[in-house]
């Protein structure tokens, strides 16, 4: 199958595609058409949002022979250089898996050179927080005394753990979650121009799931394109991939509850949960699903601007909250989070979701008996007691409820996946077809944090292609 990934495919090359960034943007291209550009850059934010992109595109205009207005013409031999990936004057390190002090002393010899070709030469360092201490020590000795024509960008999801020394060397830019509206204007053009049809409600909602993430979305929205090659993208199927209820079915559940229905809302929970649903997925969506009520009960007339809806979908949401009151929606809300935290380390989440709606629709019995419950819920039940069971063994054992610790996205792809055991008690996670490779390749860092957390020992995680993909 000749497919590739949409973030790859449609990965941003000049500044005006990047989503949702204006204000860094606007001060990169502005440092270009000046000339006064600095040695060193830190690019900080959530995954996703656009730091890699950036850092490319602003690689690609230092060096481009006539850069238009502060963006690269894309078109002169250096432009193409970059673009084919090919180029000697950038070069992409990704510190997760070249973390050792060894890896920047190379960095050290080679910019004692001045750049083979063109103007600069740029070094991008991804997820550079997971350098080492005497890496980073290395590093800043190259900060302190930059090289000329060298341009270093380091890029971190997680800026708290970049030594204060080094941050004070670079200029610091905070690439911010993409909203909801940016990424769903942003997609709908990306698809029209690759000819793919939508409906503009299923893109809205791959965004919400998406939470901030351009790549995110992307990734859910391909795996609708795959697994409904040539068909429309809609949000039954986007519901499908993602796992979501419907908004309609949630409003049922809630009403359920407020009148104390109890056979009606535990056949509704019965019949998500048939539909393959996830228990800890429902409640995240359930308390999504009561936010937007609440907002709609309070904020009166503003609220359209503060929820990411339809109009369709705002007239429902207006008619269910009106049997609702907001005082009614927060305790539900303080009850189900409460629950989630529960929920994820128990041996069987539907009971806890029955028990907390029992609760929720009868309040005086749930006030004494919630206490009780905590304790024995929050005891991790599926970490096995036998100490001789390999870590890998162990982590392929208890797969299916270490996904519960994901979110959404995360969860439905490393669902798709299969945990095998691999030489030298490596854990590989095979991937059966292309978007959840590139995915999950993506995230293989957070899953081995993930399970380190969750099964107490550290493991080395691949990702890898199922075979004949
Ligand atoms: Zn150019």
């Amino acid at each position: 199958m000749a497919y590739s990934a949409l973030y790859r495919r449609l990965r941003p090359r000049s500044f005006a595609d990047v989503v949702g960034q204006g204000h860094i943007v606007r001060t990169l291209k502005n440092q270009i058409t000046t000339g006064r550009i600095s040695h060193a850059y830190l690019f900080c934010g959530t995954r996703g949002t656009g730091k890699t992109t950036t850092a490319l595109i602003f690689a690609k205009a230092v060096n481009c022979l006539s850069p238009k207005d502060g963006d690269p013409c894309g078109e002169c031999a250096a432009c193409h250089a970059v673009e084919r990936g090919g180029g000697f004057n950038v070069i992409e390190i990704d510190a997760a898996s070249n973390n050792g002090v060894e890896n920047i002393r190379d960095i050290r010899e080679e910019v004692k050179y001045p750049p083979a070709e063109g103007k600069t030469k740029t070094y991008i360092i991804d997820e550079v927080h997971m350098l080492s201490a005497s890496a980073f020590n290395a590093l800043l000795k190259t900060l302190e005394e930059p090289p000329p024509g060298v341009i270093f960008i380091l890029a971190t999801t997680d800026p708290q753990k970049i030594p204060g020394t080094v941050h004070s060397r670079c200029q610091r830019f905070d690439f911010k979650r993409v909203s909801v509206a940016d990424m769903t204007e942003a997609v709908a053009r990306y698809l029209t121009s690759e000819g793919i049809d939508f409906e503009m409600d299923a893109v809205r909602h791959a965004a919400r799931i998406a939470d901030g993430s351009m790549r995110d979305v992307l990734s859910i929205l391909d795996q609708c394109a795959s697994f409904y090659m040539g068909e429309r993208i809609t949000l039954d199927k986007v519901m499908d991939i993602t796992g979501s209820v419907d908004a309609a079915v949630l409003s049922r559940l809630a009403l359920a509850l407020s009148k104390g229905a109890a056979a009606e809302y535990l056949l509704i929970i019965e019949d998500i949960l048939q539909g393959g649903r996830d228990a800890h997925q429902v409640v995240s969506e359930l308390i999504a699903h009561l936010r937007n009520l609440l907002i709609i009960s309070t904020a009166g007339g503003s609220a359209g601007k503060l929820l990411d809806a339809s109009d369709e979908g705002l007239a429902e949401l207006r008619k269910t909250a009106s049997e609702l009151t907001p005082s009614l929606l927060t305790r539900y809300i303080t009850v189900l989070s409460e629950l989630t935290a529960k929920m994820r380390y128990a041996g069987n989440p539907r009971i806890l979701l029955e028990a907390a709606c029992i609760g929720l629709a009868e309040p005086v019995i749930l006030a004494t008996k919630d206490t009780k419950d905590t304790k024995k819920t929050i005891k991790p039940e599926n970490i096995s007691d036998k100490a001789a069971e390999e870590p890998v063994d162990k982590i392929i054992n208890g797969w299916g409820a270490f996904l519960s610790s994901f979110g959404a996205v995360e969860r439905n792809m490393l669902a798709e996946a299969k945990p095998e055991r691999g030489p030298s008690g490596i854990l590989r996670i095979v991937c059966g077809n292309a978007a959840i490779y590139d995915f999950l390749k993506r995230k293989r860092e957070e899953i081995s944090a993930k399970l380190a957390e969750r099964f107490g020992e550290p493991v080395r995680v691949e990702i890898v292609p199922a075979s004949g993909d």
